[in-house]
C-alpha cells in the first residue's frame, strides 16, 4: 500500500524537482517501510540521505501526506551492500597497479610532450585529515570526499562556494592530494582561475593555442579555484567554457570554487552560469563557535606534537573561538602568533597574555553589532514586542528593557546618542542619555540587571 503510494508520488516529484534531480536523487531511493509516522528510505550513501532530506524532504513528506499516508518525518538508512564506495574501492587499487605503459599513462605523456602540465603545486598540509568538520561545512566536506574517491562521476561539476577563508581551497587540495596518491593513473590538475587566464593569454601571445587546448583536454580531473575571477573577462570566459564542455562531454570530473553562488556572479555569461549550476552546488557556511573551537583544538594538538613544551591555559581557545570572526585564516594567524609568543616567553600562555599579544586581531575582528539586533535580542529576552520597544508606552515593564537596549547600543555600537534616539522611535538624545545613566546606576545596585546585561552582551557578541 505504502509502496504503491511511493510509486505514484514519484511521478509528481519528478515534476516538482525536475528531471535531473529526479534521476540523481529520487530514483535511487528505496522506500523500505512506514513506522509510526516515519517513512524509512534506503539510500546508497549517507551523503545522499542528507542531501535528499535537506533539499527534497519537505516535498516528499507533503506528497506522501496528500496521498493519504500518515507521514510526519523521513529517515534514511544506508544500504551497505550497494554502497558505491565498496563497489569502486577494489577497482581503484587495481588501476593503480597498472604498469606505466597503460593507456592513461600514455595520455599523461602526451600532455607532457605538448607543454608543461598546467597545474599549480599542491599544499601537502591541506588534506582531509587536517580538515575539521562541523555543521557549517559538512555537506561540502561530504561532497569533496565523494569526488576524491575517484569513482564514477556522480555530479558534474561540483561547485563549492563560500566566503573568504572558509576552506574552499583546502578542500580542493585535499581532493587532489588524495587522488594523486590513490589514483596516480589519473591526470589531476588544480589551478586558480587567475592562473588559467594567465596561461591562456600566454598561449595566445606565443601562438600556442592548439597546445593549450590539447593540454587541458587531456586532463582527467580539473579543478579551478576562485572562478569568480574570470567574470567579465570575455575571451578567458569563452575558452574556459569550451574547456569545461569538452571535459564534461568526455565525462571527466570538474570541481569549481567561487566566493559566491553561480547565480550571484555578475558579468558571467548566462550559458556558463547555467552550466556551472548543472551539477552539485554546495556552500560552506560561515563557521560557528563549535567549529572554530574544534579547529583551534585540532591545530593546537598538532602543534604540541612538535613542541611539547607549549602550554596554553584553560579557556584561551574558548576565548578565541568566541571573539574571532568566522574566517578560519584569521583564526590560524592568531594561533600561530600565540604559539610563537608562547615559545618566546617560555611560560604558560594565559588569557591575559593572549589578550595582550592579540590585541590588534581582536580589535579588527570585532563583529559589528547593530542597534536593530540589540533591540530584537532585548525584546526577546524580556518577552516584549519589538514595536513596544520602539513605541511610546512608558510602563516600567517596557521602559526598563528599552533603557537596557539603549545602554547596550551605546556600549556596543559606535552610534551617537541622537542617532540611537532616532532608532528608538525618534526619541530625543537627552532621553537616551537619561536611559543610559539610569542603567549605569542600576547595574551597581541590582545584580539581576547586571546578570541580564552580561547575558545579553554575550549573546550579541556570539
Ligand atoms: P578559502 O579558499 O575558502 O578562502 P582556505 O581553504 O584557503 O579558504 O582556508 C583558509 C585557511 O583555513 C587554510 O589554512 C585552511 O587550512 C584553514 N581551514 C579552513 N577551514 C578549515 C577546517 N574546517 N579545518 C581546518 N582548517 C581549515
Ligand atoms: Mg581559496
Amino acid at each position: 500500500m505504502i509502496n504503491q503510494s511511493w510509486v505514484d508520488i514519484r511521478e509528481d516529484l519528478e515534476a516538482t524537482v525536475g528531471k535531473n534531480n529526479y534521476v540523481n536523487w529520487i530514483e535511487p531511493l528505496e522506500l523500505s517501510g512506514l513506522d509510526n509516522g516515519v517513512a524509512v528510505f534506503r539510500v546508497p550513501t549517507n551523503f545522499m540521505g542528507n542531501w535528499v532530506s535537506r533539499n527534497f524532504g519537505d516535498d516528499i513528506v507533503q506528497l506522501l501526506k496528500s496521498s493519504g499516508q500518515a507521514v510526519s518525518r523521513l529517515e534514511f538508512s544506508v544500504n551497505a551492500a550497494r554502497s558505491p564506495k565498496r563497489a569502486t574501492a577494489p577497482k581503484a587499487e587495481q588501476v593503480s597497479e597498472v604498469p606505466a605503459s597503460s593507456a592513461p599513462r600514455k595520455k599523461a605523456a602526451v600532455a607532457r610532450s605538448t607543454g608543461t602540465v598546467p597545474g599549480a603545486p599542491l599544499d601537502a598540509r591541506f588534506t582531509f585529515d587536517s580538515f575539521v568538520v562541523g555543521k557549517p561545512n559538512e555537506l561540502a566536506h561530504a561532497a569533496a570526499r565523494r569526488v576524491a574517491e575517484g569513482g564514477e562521476v556522480a555530479f558534474n561539476p561540483l561547485f563549492l562556494y563560500g566566503g573568504v577563508g572558509l576552506g574552499k581551497t583546502h578542500l580542493m587540495h585535499a581532493i587532489a592530494n588524495q587522488l594523486r596518491t590513490q589514483r596516480p593513473d589519473l591526470n589531476v590538475v588544480y589551478l586558480s582561475a587567475e592562473q588559467f587566464m594567465y596561461k591562456f593569454v600566454q598561449a595566445l601571445r606565443d601562438k600556442k593555442m592548439m597546445d593549450f587546448k590539447q593540454i587541458f583536454r587531456a586532463v582527467d580531473i580539473l579543478m579551478v579555484d576562485d572562478v569568480q575571477f574570470i567574470a567579465g573577462k570575455g575571451s578567458t570566459q569563452e575558452e574556459f567554457f569550451h574547456t569545461f564542455n569538452a571535459l564534461v562531454d568526455q565525462n571527466k570530473q570538474i570541481i569549481i570554487s567561487a566566493d559566491r553562488a553561480p547565480g550571484e556572479i555578475k558579468e558571467l555569461e548566462d550559458r556558463i552560469r547555467s552550466r556551472l549550476q548543472s551539477g552539485l552546488v554546495v556552500d560552506l557556511h560561515p563557521t560557528d563557535y563549535e567549529l572554530r573551537l574544534g579547529i583551534l583544538q585540532h591545530k593546537t594538538e598538532q602543534h604540541m606534537l612538535k613542541d611539547p613544551s607549549l602550554h596554553i591555559a584553560d579557556g584561551v581557545l574558548e576565548f578565541l573561538a568566541h571573539r574571532i570572526s568566522t574566517n578560519v585564516r584569521v583564526l590560524e594567524g592568531a594561533l600561530t602568533r600565540l604559539f610563537a609568543f608562547g615559545s618566546l616567553v617560555g611560560r604558560e600562555v594565559t588569557l591575559e597574555l593572549a589578550q595582550d599579544c592579540l590585541a590588534d586581531v581582536l580589535r579588527t575582528s570585532d563583529r559589528k553589532i547593530t542597534v536593530d539586533e540589540i533591540q530584537r535580542k532585548v525584546a526577546e529576552h524580556y518577552n516584549i514586542r519589538l514595536s513596544e520597544m520602539i513605541g511610546p508606552r512608558r510602563v516600567r515593564t517596557i521602559a526598563r528593557p528599552r533603557q537596557i537596549a539603549m545602554y547596550l547600543a551605546k556600549q556596543l555600537t559606535s552610534r551617537s546618542l541622537p542617532d540611537i534616539g532616532r532608532r528608538f522611535g525618534g526619541r530625543d538624545h537627552t532621553t537616551v542619555m537619561h536611559g543610559v545613566k539610569r542603567i549605569e546606576e542600576l547595574r551597581i545596585s541590582d545584580s539581576q540587571i547586571e546578570d541580564d546585561l552580561e547575558l545579553l552582551r554575550r549573546a550579541l557578541e556570539a
